[in-house]
């Protein structure tokens, strides 16, 4: 292998799709093109240039997936802007992407260790915004703005669980959308409120009662009596936590409209679902928008035909973090259309799975005690995916729950790249009607 040397500021162009929700466009980069070396002029300015060829290539890719283009170049240290001459170009070939293109956002981004500059171009517009701010999901979500946070930045570098000026501004900033709280979903909500989350999005139309009541700590006798939504129980233990937190609630299903709007303006989704359609949904909410998924789920399996002994033959859980771009619930088969086919067929979408039924059993499951540590680790999960503590660990993950053994083990999750999910879901953005 021979190593080349590189002449000019390194380069990669990112082509877009985007999506606008109620605080903000979003613009999502579905794939990165790395130009050969062959395509690069040399030049005695700063900035690096490429061929007219490669440009026209550049063009036809964007026309061919109907995408915005986006430059990503690099500059060392914090506090980046760009140069004259990174504005000079951006803002003589922009235009003919915006004419080929122009329903699609386009732009040029330069990116340094801990900050982020740019101008892009809304869709018609003929000036661009400098008003923007860059994402990189990895086992990490990392936010780079125009000015970075100068406080206790080397000790938060050095210790991420510290709750010192910079944690506390990441986690105040970050907005946590779950959706259904019978199970894990309100227990981690009160673990997320004490964490101090700036905004937490409840999705649940429940009331609770005799039936639900051993899922979860959170209602007090007279919510049963009064058969309260959950949805209000959770509101009052978050704001009681944190009376700062900005709560919202929606008693609808998923994916209503309302419902959607408001998940589009999440960072992190949480699902808490107890069918495999609903997670599916969610996973292309998720995907769809450029958001990290983690999904909690727990079933009792129970065979009403063993005869003496006890009837419980599992009791399996598990938390899976999907980041969008890595591995997901459709690569690794956790989620497949016969599964989907079978389940829509009837299947028992209780906690409690019954094989081979005499009848059916509609006993409260006690799975309150399964639930909180789940939660729990879904909000270690949440917690990775915001000041990461654990700098090693993949993106994607699947932790795998025996609650005979009471043991969680990671399983390794590998991106299928055939997988239709990732391949056409995972940052598609809005629709486009042409
Ligand atoms: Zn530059
Ligand atoms: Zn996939």
């Amino acid at each position: 292998m021979s190593e080349q040397r590189i002449d000019h500021e390194p380069v990669v162009f990112g082509l877009a799709t985007s999506a606008a929700t109620s605080t903000r466009d979003l613009v999502l980069i579905r794939k990165l093109i790395v130009a050969p070396e062959s395509s690069f002029i040399k030049t005695p300015s700063h900035g690096a240039k490429w061929t007219g060829t490669f440009n026209i290539e550049l063009l036809n890719r964007c026309v061919e997936d109907s995408t915005g283009l986006v430059i990503l170049h690099r500059h060392s240290g914090r506090n980046v802007g760009l140069s004259d001459d990174d504005r000079r170009s951006a803002t003589t070939l922009i235009p003919y992407f915006q004419s080929a293109v122009p329903q699609r956002f386009h732009g040029s981004i330069v990116l340094g260790d801990d900050s982020a500059a740019g101008m892009v171009w809304s869709p018609n517009r003929r000036y661009p915004t400098e008003s923007i701010e860059v994402r990189l999901l990895e086992n990490q979500i990392h936010t780079y703005t125009q000015s970075p946070v100068e406080q206790d930045f080397r000790q938060f570098r050095q210790i991420p669980l510290v709750h010192g000026a910079v944690a506390k501004s990441l986690l105040a900033n970050t907005r946590i959308g779950i959706v259904g709280l019978s199970g894990g979903g309100s227990q981690l909500a009160t673990q997320l409120a004490a964490l101090g989350f700036g905004g937490i999005v409840v999705v649940d139309p429940q009331r609770f009662d005799s039936d639900n009541r051993l899922s979860t700590d959170a209602p007090r006798a007279f919510d049963l009596a009064l058969r309260a939504f959950k949805t209000s129980v959770v509101k009052r233990q978050v704001l009681t936590i944190n009376p700062k937190c900005s709560f919202r609630a929606l008693r609808s299903n998923i994916p209503s409209e309302d419902v959607l709007a408001a998940l589009r303006d999440v960072d992190i989704l949480i699902g808490c679902v107890n069918s495999l359609c609903a997670r599916a949904d969610m996973l292309e909410i998720a995907g769809r928008y450029g958001i990290p998924y983690v999904d909690v789920g727990f079933n009792v399996g129970v065979d009403e035909e063993i005869e003496t002994g006890p009837q419980i033959t599992s009791l399996s859980g598990n938390v899976f973090t999907i980041v969008p771009g890595d591995a997901c619930m459709w690569c690794t088969g956790f989620l497949t259309k016969r599964k989907l086919e079978n389940e829509a067929g009837g299947q028992d979408r209780s906690y409690i799975r019954l094989k081979r039924a005499k009848k059916s059993s509609r006993e409260a499951a006690m799975v309150v005690p399964f639930n909180g540590l789940l939660a729990s680790s879904a909000v270690t999960e949440v917690l990775q995916l915001v000041v990461g503590f654990s700098p090693k660990r993949d993106a994607s993950l699947y932790r795998k729950y025996d609650g005979f053994s009471g043991e969680v083990h990671n399983w390794e999750l590998t991106r299928n790249p055939s997988c239709l999910h990732c391949g056409s879901v995972v940052h598609a953005g809005d629709p486009i009607w042409s």
